[in-house]
């Protein structure tokens, strides 16, 4: 088996978890910027983050033989300042360069706040004047659709924005169509407990076929199982799935995205 894990937050893992995820077939993994845990003090903790997400990250994985890439943002959950957010947006130009960033994320609505909305758009505006890709979080449980909703509008306001190079992330049963009928490409979240379980995703595959979706286990600091992806490729199979349908969900799919971005290679053979 081969696959990608596009939404791993790879900072908060033991090393054992690159050596059991290159183990099980990985070809890369793609870390989002999101939440520590605490909200950081000054732009100074965000700096250090992206240094970490740029340079000491991509190491660790390489030390396992796996390509590591991550987006950049200050996440919805400290966007509730919005003075801190602007230094943050600020800071990202600097980075956007180097040779392991795919564009902006994971951006999005947290509890919907209008700050969060004024942080959101910052980094709208910032993907357009740079021609980044862009990665969406969306929020949790009732706050979702209308969530989804709100970042979908914003993101359809500004016509600078592909919907093609747009993935929104963490969608469930009740959101899935908000993104994909506006051209948007949508990801599945493996959690054991929240977002989706390996079987709803399946039966979501199921409902509304293949294109322009993808699975990702998160696995960040929280219960979450890193091997998520493939764990659902081995119930796709026992589903009756041929593996070149498994292989298009897991590995072709993210590909395809993340391609629109000339810095994701993936070294041959
Ligand atoms: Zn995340």
């Amino acid at each position: 088996m081969r696959y990608i894990e596009p939404h791993g937050h790879m900072v908060s893992r033991v090393t054992d978890d690159y050596l059991d995820m290159v183990t099980a077939g990985c070809a890369c993994v793609c870390e989002p910027a999101f939440w520590a845990g605490y909200d950081r003090s000054s732009v100074n903790g965000f700096y250090d983050y992206f240094c970490q997400l740029t340079d000491y990250e991509p190491k660790r994985a390489a030390k396992f033989g796996l390509p590591h890439f991550c987006w950049l943002c200050i996440n919805p959950k400290e966007s509730e300042d919005v003075k801190l957010a602007e230094e943050v947006v600020a800071l990202i130009p600097k980075f956007l360069d180097r040779p392991n960033v795919l564009g902006i994320g994971e951006i999005g609505l947290n509890k919907n706040s209008k700050n969060e909305l004024k942080v959101l758009e910052m980094h709208v505006d910032l993907a357009a004047r740079t021609n980044q890709m862009i990665l969406v979080h969306t929020p949790h449980l009732e706050d979702k659709l209308k969530g989804t909703r709100l970042i979908v509008d914003l993101l359809e306001s500004d016509t600078r924005i592909r919907p093609e190079r747009v993935i929104i992330d963490h969608v469930e049963e009740h959101t899935i169509e908000v993104a994909l009928e506006a051209g948007f490409w949508a990801g599945m979240t493996l959690y054991p407990e929240s977002k989706c379980s390996p079987a709803r995703a399946i039966d979501m595959l199921e409902c509304y076929g293949s294109e322009r979706l993808w699975l990702n286990s998160a696995c960040d600091w929280g219960v979450s199982i890193p091997l998520n992806v493939p764990y659902t490729a081995v119930e796709m199979k026992r589903r009756g799935w041929s593996a070149e349908d498994i292989d298009k969900v897991v590995y072709q799919n993210p590909l395809k995205f993340l391609s629109q971005c000339k810095k994701f290679k993936l070294p041959k053979g």
